[in-house]
């Protein structure tokens, strides 16, 4: 922030290095990114913490350019968003979805993928019937696909919002409401969204062993979730008593590293492989 608007720092994790490019050469190199089809998507695993059976899978996006080394998503959405890339990248975001659904399928699983959409892309007037299109001609049920948008995204337009979400409902695709609790949401606003889900945002989960204040926070997310009819989903679970807590508050699923890291599909493939054996 202090270098001004027009610059971004890249943080690039292997070297530890801090490697300050302007915004335009971050969106030159997402442009050819794009045209060289250079993303890719990992997927980490939800787990059911009654049945201790794996239910889902959230996709995201990687992007590894030679140049930089990885560079986090929370840096490159931004940019994707600002510069419209985003409509056509998460076009291809679906329809890769698609594939590897296919793929798992072929190795006898048949969980849903959840894919996270930006602000931008509920802006499309067209967005619902451009998803099911791509599912219809991977044909791939509706049912296999989730949605996971945040409480701001929803809430820069309500009203437009609240009718896309009811048309993909009825479409049968199923809404997480992402990092819950981060954003502004009245709770009036809340009861009349057609979501299905809350993802509980991870700053909530970090020091919830520690800080009594976090686990009333988590506890009244759950208790007013299950109130409503949805399903709660505790992301950044990194530990065995964050799962105890977790589990002792009637929680429904957990994502997090304490069972497994976001991964590539042929990895993911082996892994589930493996955890049925
Ligand atoms: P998010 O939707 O809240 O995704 C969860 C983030 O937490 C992911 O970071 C994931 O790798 C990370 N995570 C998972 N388990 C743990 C854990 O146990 N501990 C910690 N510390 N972190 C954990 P990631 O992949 O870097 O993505 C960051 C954000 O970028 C995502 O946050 C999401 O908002 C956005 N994003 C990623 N992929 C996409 C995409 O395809 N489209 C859009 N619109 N946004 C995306
Ligand atoms: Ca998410
Ligand atoms: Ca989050
Ligand atoms: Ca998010």
């Amino acid at each position: 922030k202090q270098k001004g608007r027009n610059s971004i720092c890249v943080y690039a994790p292997p070297a530890k290095a801090e490697l300050p490019i302007s915004t335009v050469s971050l969106e030159n190199a997402l442009h050819r990114a794009w045209q060289q089809q250079d993303f890719s998507l990992h997927y980490q695993p939800k787990l059911c913490l009654q049945s201790r059976r794996i239910l889902g899978f959230e996709a995201l996006m990687r992007w590894q350019p030679q140049e930089l080394g990885p560079v986090s998503p929370a840096v490159f959405i931004p940019v994707l968003e600002d510069t419209g890339l985003i409509i056509p990248v998460g076009y291809w975001l679906i329809e890769q979805a698609c594939r590897d659904l296919q793929r798992l399928s072929e190795h006898g699983f048949e969980q849903s993928i959840a894919i996270n959409i930006s602000a931008r892309q509920l802006t499309q007037d067209d967005f619902a019937e451009q998803l099911l299109t791509r599912l219809h001609q991977a044909g791939i049920p509706p049912q296999r696909l989730s949605l996971e948008l945040t409480e701001s995204s929803l809430m820069q337009e309500p009203e437009r919002a609240k009718r896309l979400l009811s048309q993909l409902r009825e479409a049968h695709i199923s809404i997480a409401l992402d990092d819950f609790g981060t954003g502004y949401s009245s709770l009036s606003y809340l009861k009349r969204l057609p979501v299905d889900m809350l993802k509980i945002d991870c700053s909530f989960i970090t020091d919830i062993v520690q800080e009594q204040d976090d686990r009333g926070i988590v506890d009244a997310i759950i208790r007013m979730a299950h109130g409503l009819s949805m399903t709660v989903v505790a992301e950044g679970v990194e530990t065995a008593p964050q799962v105890e807590l977790l589990q002792a508050f009637d929680c429904d699923q957990i994502q997090g590293y304490w069972f497994a890291r976001p991964m590539p599909v042929d990895a993911l493939i082996a892994w589930l492989s493996e955890a049925e054996g």
